[in-house]
């Protein structure tokens, strides 16, 4: 296939690698269909089937229901790639295999209805530009001098953030943080676009470079240095995803919130004053911790607060298990991804934790949603909001 971009791989070279180990039946999705065509090892089969005819010029051979079906049924936690034995890129062929099903025009009604509402409004909910800012206002915070104004450090809100009602108490709490801590920062306002992370999902993107062209245009005018989010999609599109588009371009220094946070903490620019009973596990998402690397902080950040009783999950770090929402399988399949949640809402109700702290808005929904359906008695909350009450803002 066209390998213009170096980050790509020869699909078909890299799926002849397999050698049919199975210890990527990790897998969460096979794990609740156990179907071949669901298996890791199953879907590079299908591939080496459909595109036997490759060359490195053309992908040819053809993008069938089945291989689809698979593709658009993983939710890209990249467990099978932590796992594989033989090094195969897994992560990148998913990736260029949707992109593949999104030039020939093999969709779906779900990816063809978040594809256009980003696409048209820059969103992910189809909500107009205007409204990305009433997250405030239902906070009773006033953002107006902190919108566009020039400083080092933007605080990346995110469509979720933003946008749902849910996590409104998110973008508040990055919000009272990063204010107790003095720091200088802006928002983009209205003119923050989707990090374009389900539109790359989707496999667009051609598309989503002109989101990524223009966040960081918006970032340069307003001599940013610094990217604070407390998203783990946003952040890994800014850590992953944009490199690979922008080059040399994006040249931003990008944290999550659990790394922003640890650092004031260390500067002793934030200081915990709230002692926290509650005994509290933190569920790693799979675009921070597999994805990104990103392993410590949070825990750092948790287990300074006082009074605190932390214990992590039965799987976590490198070996979580996924929340089931990811790689848009929660717009493409509920039910698997409810299936998959189950998994997960059973450590946590193994784990007697009373919160159970997140950092990734499609993780902080789904087991939200998981824990309800189970009836737990558990709190489900993003880690920005445990600083802040640790920091009684
Ligand atoms: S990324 Fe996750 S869901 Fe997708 S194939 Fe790998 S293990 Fe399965
Ligand atoms: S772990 Fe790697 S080598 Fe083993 S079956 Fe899975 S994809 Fe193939």
């Amino acid at each position: 296939m066209s390998s213009s971009n170096e980050w790509q791989v020869d699909i078909l070279e890299a799926a002849q690698q397999c050698v049919y180990c199975g210890y990527c039946s990790v897998c969460p999705t096979f794990r609740e269909l156990k179907w071949e065509t669901y298996h890791p090892r199953g879907i590079l089969e299908q591939i080496k089937m459909y595109f036997l005819e490759t060359t490195k010029e053309e992908l040819k051979g053809d993008i069938s229901k089945s291989l689809f079906d698979s593709i658009f049924a993983c939710t890209m936690c990249k467990a099978c790639e932590n796992i594989c034995i033989a090094d195969i890129p897994l992560l990148k062929i998913w990736e260029q295999v949707r992109q593949e099903a999104f030039k020939r025009g093999r969709w779906n009604p779900a990816l063809l209805s978040i594809y256009n509402k980003v696409k048209d409004t820059q969103n992910i909910f189809g909500l107009p530009k205007e409204e990305r800012v009433s997250w405030a206002d239902l906070a009773n915070m006033v953002m107006t001098k902190r919108t566009q104004r020039k400083a080092s450090v933007a605080y990346f809100v995110g469509c979720q953030a933003s946008y749902s009602g849910k996590m409104e108490g998110v973008a508040a709490s990055v919000v009272k943080i990063l204010r107790k801590a003095r720091v200088d920062f802006t928002i983009l306002g209205n003119e923050e676009w989707c990090c374009g992370s389900p539109v790359f999902l989707a496999g667009g993107y051609s598309v989503g470079k002109t989101f990524a062209k223009h966040n960081l245009e918006q970032f340069k005018k307003l001599g940013v240095k610094r990217v604070v989010t407390a998203c783990a999609g946003c952040y890994r599109a800014f850590k992953i995803v944009y490199p690979r588009i922008l080059g040399d371009k994006w040249d931003l220094e990008v944290l999550h919130i659990s790394e922003f946070v640890a650092e004031l903490l260390e500067q002793k620019k934030l200081k915990y004053k709230k002692t926290i009973k509650e005994k509290i596990t933190f569920k790693d998402p799979c675009e921070l911790v597999r994805h990104c690397g990103l392993i410590e902080p949070p825990r750092e950040i948790i287990e300074k607060i006082p009074g605190i009783r932390y214990e992590d999950l039965p799987s976590n770090r490198e070996e979580a298990l996924c929340c089931g929402g990811g790689g848009l399988l929660k717009l493409n399949d509920e039910d698997l991804t409810r299936q998959v949640n189950s998994r997960l809402i059973e450590e946590i109700e193994y784990s007697e934790a009373e919160i159970v702290v997140n950092g990734c808005p499609t993780c902080l929904d789904t087991i939200q949603q998981g824990v309800k359906k189970k009836g737990l008695d558990v709190e489900v909350i993003d880690i920005a909001e445990l600083v802040r009450r640790a920091i009684g803002e």
